[in-house]
């Protein structure tokens, strides 16, 4: 792309970012602390945007890279917000449920300047569920000592979620018409059969949502896993049971898979013969090591960052078709954005409405990134970044003056 280089010098840095800690009183009386993380990449097209991740491995390097992707996703997704992501570095199974809910009221108490309905609107992201949520937008009402329930999003429906959120991840992929293949239209790029096998590497928020959707609609899930178990049955695993175990009881059980599951070991789990592979779960799922044993032809990353740089590109070579991470995911932010809207005006649109407006801006969106791919004969990770760094360029370079400066050397605007 022939872009101005005030716009790639402006995206090259993170606009602002925050590191906090906070201090937790535990159970047993002792106090912890526990660091923190806001990062707000960009925020040309409006207010940051981004979940909140709850995770042992989470740094700020972490955080701005994923703050970053939300820069991109946003703009693929054409919504009028910028990039944002927050997060804490807790291991939340080793925290009581009162332990992580002063956690997380303790994190909007140390971000809550950062923040806002207008500035920075947080979400959900690993291990921040709805419930999580729930606390986080109590809080900051509380700070604020008025009803704000704009400045987070995922919240439960109770609180002024919107229908249709938790399942907005995957939701986004399936198409309700007109023979319902999978990714949004870039399963009509290879034509492929509605009967598929797939398997779905992560089983959480957004992983087992799109498990029950895809069993609902007629697809055939063989494998599903979570960080400590990986189920496999070959002639389709009952998922609503499996998910309703996980949901009841936090753990993938093989007895809930009916006749035929077996549980495999968690290396074994890429390798297994599929048509779809969906990586639900954490970056860097699919990297060198085993690329090569992966033998499904299309791959849709749900998850962020599933595919190292390097395996995307071997994937590449071999043909097969990755449906990438900020166009395939973008469900979940779109019906946040549903959810600020609704906040804002008051107004609540019904499950049908919420889902027809999904279903409608991801279509479209997603024949803006195919077009492009064909058009330039490339991928269409590559051609869903030109089309948001075509969209936040422009409005970079209409911001005008006060962003950047020309390039003559004269100092003046
Ligand atoms: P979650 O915490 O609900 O689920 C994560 C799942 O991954 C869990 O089942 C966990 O056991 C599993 N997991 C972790 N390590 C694993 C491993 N090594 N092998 C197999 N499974 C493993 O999180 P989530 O909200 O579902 O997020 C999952 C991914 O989707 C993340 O990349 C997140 O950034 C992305 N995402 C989430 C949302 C959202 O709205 N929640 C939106 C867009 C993208």
């Amino acid at each position: 792309m022939e872009i101005n280089e005030d716009v790639s010098e402006r995206l090259r840095l993170p606009k602002s970012a925050l590191k906090v800690s906070i201090p937790v009183r535990m159970d047993d009386g002792s106090l912890r602390t526990f660091p923190g993380y806001r990062v707000r990449y960009d925020n040309t097209l409006g207010p940051n945007k981004g979940g909140i991740r709850l995770h042992p491995r989470v740094t700020i390097d972490e955080v701005q890279t994923l703050a970053f992707w939300m820069t991109f996703k946003c703009a693929v997704l054409d919504l009028p917000f910028g990039g944002g992501k927050g997060g804490i570095t807790v291991d939340v199974g080793e925290l009581s449920q009162l332990e992580l809910e002063r956690l997380a009221r303790g994190y909007i108490d140390e971000v809550a300047d950062f923040i806002g309905p207008d500035t920075d609107i947080p979400a959900p992201d690993v291990n921040a569920n709805e419930m999580v949520i729930g606390w986080m937008a109590d809080e900051y009402s509380i700070i604020q000592r008025r009803y704000c329930p704009g400045v987070i999003t995922g919240k439960p429906i109770s609180m002024g979620g919107s229908l249709g959120r938790s399942t907005a991840t995957g939701d986004g992929l399936p198409r309700d018409q007109p023979d319902a293949p999978h990714a949004p239209r870039a399963g009509d790029h290879r034509r492929r059969r509605r009967r598929d096998d797939r398997c779905d590497p992560g089983f959480g928020n957004v992983g087992a949502a799109l498990a029950r959707r895809l069993d609902e609609i007629g697809f055939k899930v063989v494998a599903v896993s979570d960080s400590r178990t990986t189920l496999h049955n070959p002639d389709g695993l009952a998922i609503g049971a499996v998910a309703d175990h996980k949901r009841d009881e936090g753990s993938l059980e093989a007895e809930s898979g009916g006749k035929g599951t077996e549980e495999l070991d968690s290396d074994e789990l890429l390798g297994i013969k599929v048509d779809v592979l969906v990586p639900a779960a954490l970056e860097n799922a699919v990297d060198d090591d085993n690329v090569d044993g992966i033998e499904a032809r299309l791959i849709v990353e749900l998850a962020n960052g599933p595919i190292t740089p390097s395996a995307s590109d071997a994937l590449t070579d071999r043909g097969v078709l990755v449906v990438p991470d900020i166009l395939a995911n973008a469900g979940g932010v779109t019906v946040s954005y549903f959810e600020w809207v609704q906040n804002r005006n008051g107004l609540y649109w019904t499950a049908d409405q919420v889902r027809q407006r999904l279903q409608a801006r991801m279509a479209n969106e997603a024949d803006s990134v195919i077009a492009l791919a064909d058009e330039h004969e490339t991928t269409l990770r590559e051609a869903a970044y030109m089309l948001a760094l075509g969209r936040t360029g422009r409005a970079i370079e209409d911001r005008g003056s006060a962003h950047h400066f020309k390039n003559d050397g004269s100092g003046k605007p």
